[in-house]
């Protein structure tokens, strides 16, 4: 194909991507707006329900504006060969093309971070304090920034120059190392992201002994889970919403439980979110997601070597000398449509796992505890009840609430 051909190729992947989420994206926002289930009637009462549908439109217009946006702003960018442009203009500033490379992605991270500040501070100051949600003050929302940006730099920077020069020093063949480079960078951020990067963005406190610590051990030892570590983090530190999640392989596992979870829930409605977490750690779908991950990654990469060197990829992204940083942004676009349907078969095993998971926690330690936290969560996050079931099987990476709940009705039937 020629660079003509493979311009409207990426245009038309991009156009076509952002066809669906739009159409997707207007069938769940109409169907928001119906009767709730039987199975969850009650759960919101008549103003919360009328409020849940505000937060729902005021979410999908803003959706609907900066998708737009970033449609258009992409499309122009291809269309008028920019990154081409700005390849063209770093060169006069790079001794090497190894450093090329590291600031042309530096540029392109910045230019576009600094692009969607407006919207981000839009998100969290207007609709998220509109709706009670946000809890960040703004000296947050810059540390943040800056936080970030030093993280990205330093981890992306090794990151890129790992794969910058195994591409120059092996060809077609750099696939294979960086795989192995990047299974290792994930084993290792699994192992330490709670006690390397949280620390970084969140205060983490052992949780104090205690009724709700007494009932949790005893679960733990009850399932012979080996629990060593449960934290409180504070996410009211930037929103009220809540959250609990389990991180690290073997000993170092870590239990994490976000401060407005344990505030808004009971204990035994705690207890049943972490045997939730446990059965995802006793079916293994925390190694499995793992294996998974690094399989796609490695496909990924392969896939990027066949192309790694063409330089009709680099002319249709507007670059006149072939450069690897323009064809590994080419190529991001490329994958997208397979990157799409792996992420939709990704997403069946999620929820097939969360379905198990449910299943583990009912038959541990009874339905009804987690099914009044299930609930206490949707509710609290002002979330749409109906979701449009094409909107279900494109993203969501759990099953509604209502599949949830009716799963779990089903199991604690069928047991008598
Ligand atoms: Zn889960």
């Amino acid at each position: 194909m020629d660079e003509r051909g493979l311009l409207f190729l990426l245009i038309g992947i991009i156009a076509v991507e952002f066809i669906v989420d739009f159409m997707v994206g207007f069938l769940n926002h109409r169907s928001a707006n119906q009767n709730i289930p039987d199975e969850l009637a009650g759960i919101y009462n008549e103003a919360q329900y009328e409020k849940s549908q505000r937060y729902e439109v005021a979410n999908y217009r803003f959706g609907v504006i900066t998708g737009t946006i970033s449609f258009v702003v992409t499309i122009a960018v291809l269309y008028f060969g920019w990154f081409g442009d700005l390849d063209l203009w770093l060169r006069g500033y790079a001794p090497n093309e190894l450093v090329l490379s590291l600031y042309f992605f530096a540029a392109l991270y910045f230019i576009s971070d600094i692009l969607t500040i407006p919207f981000q501070l839009y998100g969290t100051f207007i609709i998220e304090e509109k709706f009670g949600f946000n809890k960040s003050s703004m000296k947050t929302f810059i540390l943040d920034k800056v936080k970030g940006y030093f993280l990205s730099i330093l981890i992306g920077g090794v990151m890129l120059t790992a794969l910058i020069l195994l591409i120059f020093s092996l060809g077609k063949d750099f696939w294979l190392w960086f795989w192995l480079v990047i299974g290792v960078f994930m084993v290792f951020m699994n192992m330490f992201y709670t006690s390397l990067i949280v620390p970084l963005f969140n205060k983490l406190t052992p949780l104090e002994s205690g009724e709700l610590r007494d009932k949790i051990e005893a679960y733990a030892r009850k399932v012979s889970f080996p629990l060593t570590n449960i934290f409180v983090v504070d996410g009211s530190k930037r929103s009220s919403k809540a959250n609990a999640y389990f991180s690290g392989l073997g000993n170092r596992k870590k239990i994490v439980l976000y401060d407005t979870l344990i505030e808004n829930h009971t204990h035994d409605e705690l207890v049943a979110v972490l045997a939730h977490e446990v059965g995802h750690y006793k079916k293994k779908h925390i190694i499995g997601g793992m294996v998974l991950g690094v399989v796609q990654t490695g496909i990924m990469l392969y896939l990027l070597s066949l192309m790694i060197f063409s330089s009709e990829v680099t002319w249709a992204m507007g670059g006149d000398t072939t450069a690897i940083h323009l064809n590994i942004l080419a190529f991001g676009i490329l994958f997208s449509p397979l990157s799409k349907v792996l992420g939709i078969l990704m997403s069946i095993v999620s929820r097939k796992n969360e379905y198990e998971a449910d299943a583990y926690a009912t038959e541990t330690f009874g339905a009804d505890p987690l099914k009044s936290a299930l609930k206490k969560l949707s509710t609290d996050h002002l979330s749409n009840l109906t979701p449009h079931p094409w909107h279900v099987f494109l993203n969501y990476s759990h099953p509604t609430l209502l599949q949830r709940i009716r799963a779990m009705n089903k199991l604690s039937s069928s047991s008598y």
